[in-house]
């Protein structure tokens, strides 16, 4: 019934569908088993994609070849440049989707993508043979052969569903828990953890009294975040912000001693920056509000995400309090909120590449790893898709480093420090942020995706232009002089000091207060040059200026830092015979297995005098 696949990817989340498509555009023929193909690429959480440290991972993923970038952009309502106010290194695009738009634009991708078979049931084995994973082995008794395999369960692995006292086994609402591979990796020998997750209620927009809410429009010149040719939103939809109160909080309250958090029933360890309402009112009791915002689903439903108000407490302390908050008095509730608690396999168990370390072939991906968060499962599962047929092909995996990408940077953290709780992506755990920009992943990222195949010769040949326009509009401006009394005209109504002598235009544009639009108004030559440029190709112009030397001091420090990268250690390489590590280093480096002297450095508990050790022990 199946042919041999080269790679079979379990989950059609949005790790799965990443991986999935990343491998079969790759040339692998790949088979994509999926518990119900009604709920591919399903939001499970928040209608929404990006946002801080999250946009920018959008992004990267859209330079790579993937596909979440463009289809979040077939299924936004609203889109918004997040921290425009900061440097550059914080802009974070963010959209709000349409949820069910969002899900079918996916389905629509998958289909239309060559090598790619489906099939709709739950896996409950892994095949493996001599160590190597072989294929896996479906609830009807189906094996079905592979060269690799891809597990992306998310939150569905012995799932269990939380509402007040009452709780049952689900991945996610109306959905089944998935069991048995959980049994299986254990048998295996892998070690398995529990986590735990929320999310809110839905309510039905047409209760809602917007007129006690804020408006929350999108930008005005809405953006996009993929670098091919989607186009931006023409009309967009409003979220609104309202804010919880003293009598909200009573309401609460009086579920408290129901609470399946408080009275330890939950046992998972939950995201501490995206605590629960019950959570939030408990543990920061000084606080007489918190914020809520109302988020639409879409472009044509009523259904309201209530964003902020994450709870697991009894649906009819949910309902009570949801009516005590202003504009919800009359609310009618779709779905009540509710908490899960899920397995995930400790990631420090993966290499860099995301394959197991204990089974060849295997890789995990996404929510499994002990992440949250749509972008971090889709990267993750784009990086698996790729690794996985590269593995297929015999081919090196490709690793990115932490100085190239955000993805790089998770990876890394997940696989060298592990994670106790959620891992969530966020800007300050990038250590070279100003080169880590939403604005400029295509310029890091996309010769890599065209080089393994992944993206697109039109996408390669669009960023070949911006390069090469970016870098002649940099030597325009380096090149053309001003004189004093231009300049100080141009810039009179600009509160930035005076000039006497002629000066090079790039050295304008370092002062703060001026950028592009003021640089316009110097003269119509400098407007005339500009124009010849697109939007974007100004904006990258005039960060490479402005920030030069913060760019330029990172790039140094990833490039000292990198001659440690490219020291490789042997993976066989014994730390018994290193006498002099420590106790800790010598136990966290045999089970981590550090591909090079570089990623030594950054595992918990191996410190800089373990690294001097091993440095001088290998001869470096
Ligand atoms: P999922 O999106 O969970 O997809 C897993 C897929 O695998 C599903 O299609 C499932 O059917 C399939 N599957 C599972 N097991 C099998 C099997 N054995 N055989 C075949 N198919 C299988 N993220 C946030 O960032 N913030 C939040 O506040 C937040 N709250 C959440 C609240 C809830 C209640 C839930 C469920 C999730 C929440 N998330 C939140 C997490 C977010 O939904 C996930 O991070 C993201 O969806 C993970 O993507 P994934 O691809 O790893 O898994």
């Amino acid at each position: 019934m199946f042919p041999e696949y080269d790679v079979i990817v379990v989950g059609a989340g949005h790790a799965g569908c990443e991986a999935s498509h990343a491998a079969a555009m790759m040339g692998s023929k790949v088979l994509l088993v999926t518990m119900n193909m009604n709920t591919i690429a399903q939001m499970s959480c928040n209608p929404a994609m990006g946002g801080v440290a999250k946009g920018q991972i959008v992004r990267e993923i859209d330079a790579l070849g993937g596909m979440s970038g463009i289809i979040s952009d077939k299924s936004a309502i609203q889109f918004r440049m997040l921290n425009r106010s900061k440097g550059p290194a914080m802009w974070s695009p963010r959209t709000q989707n349409d949820r069910m738009k969002f899900s079918e634009e996916w389905r629509l991708a998958l289909e239309r993508t060559p090598n790619l078979d489906f099939w709709q049931e739950t896996v409950k084995e892994i095949l493996v043979k001599d160590g190597r994973a072989v294929g896996v082995k479906t609830s009807l008794g189906l094996e079905i052969k592979s060269k690799a395999v891809v597990l992306t369960n998310g939150t569905f692995l012995n799932g269990l569903i939380h509402i007040g006292e009452k709780n049952f086994g689900g991945g996610r609402a109306a959905e089944k828990a998935a069991t048995g591979l959980t049994e299986q990796l254990l048998t295996l020998g892998f070690e398995a953890g529990r986590m735990k997750t929320g999310t809110p209620p839905r309510i039905d927009g047409r209760s809602l009294d917007y007129s006690k809410m804020e408006e929350q429009p999108g930008d005005e010149k809405p953006g996009k975040f993929s670098y091919s040719d989607t186009t931006p939103l023409d009309k967009q939809v409003s979220c609104w912000i309202t804010y919880t109160n003293e009598d909200v909080h009573q309401e609460l309250q009086k579920g408290f001693d129901k609470s399946p958090m408080f009275q330890g029933r939950i046992k998972g360890l939950g995201p501490r920056y995206c605590p629960s309402i019950e959570d939030k009112i408990n543990r920061f009791a000084e606080r007489d509000r918190h914020q809520i915002f109302v988020e639409p689903e879409g472009w044509n439903t009523v259904e309201i995400y209530v964003n902020g108000f994450s709870t697991s407490l009894p649906e009819d302390i949910q309902y009570q309090a949801l009516r005590k908050i202003p504009g919800f008095e009359n609310a009618k509730m779709f779905r009540p909120g509710y908490a899960i608690e899920y397995d995930f396999f400790p990631p420090t168990q993966l290499k860099l590449s995301l394959e197991t370390h204990l089974v060849t072939g295997l890789f995990f991906a996404g929510q499994i790893n002990g992440t949250t968060g749509y972008e971090e499962a889709a990267c993750q599962g784009l990086m698996a898709g790729i690794n996985a047929h590269h593995t297929a092909h015999e081919k090196e995996p490709l690793i990115l480093k932490r100085s190239e990408a955000y993805i790089g940077v998770l990876i890394d953290d997940l696989v060298n420090k592990g994670t106790q709780e959620p891992y969530r992506m966020f800007t300050s755990r990038a250590e070279y942020r100003i080169l880590l920009r939403q604005d400029n992943a295509d310029l890091r990222l996309t010769e890599t995706g065209y080089k393994i195949g992944l993206a697109t010769q039109e996408r390669y040949d669009s960023f070949l232009q911006k390069k090469t326009s970016i870098d002649q509009l940099l030597k325009e401006l380096s090149s053309i002089k001003a004189d004093p009394e231009t300049v100080n005209a141009g810039l009179e109504s600009i509160q930035t000091s005076a000039i006497r002598e002629k000066v090079v235009v790039a050295h304008l544009l370092r002062r703060p207060q001026i950028g592009m639009p003021e640089l316009r108004q110097l003269s119509p030559d400098l407007k005339a040059l500009l124009d010849k440029y697109s939007p974007e190709v100004q904006e990258e112009a005039e960060i490479d200026i402005k920030y030069e030397s913060y760019i330029e001091r990172e790039q140094k420090l990833a490039e000292k830092i990198g001659s440690l990268e490219e020291f490789k250690i042997k993976p066989d390489f014994d730390y018994d015979r290193v006498k002099a590590l420590s106790s800790e280093a010598r136990e966290k480096l045999k089970r981590i297995k550090p591909e090079t002297l570089g990623q030594a450095t950054r595992i918990s508990g191996v410190s800089p005098s373990d690294i001097s050790v091993l440095t001088i022990y290998m001869g470096k």
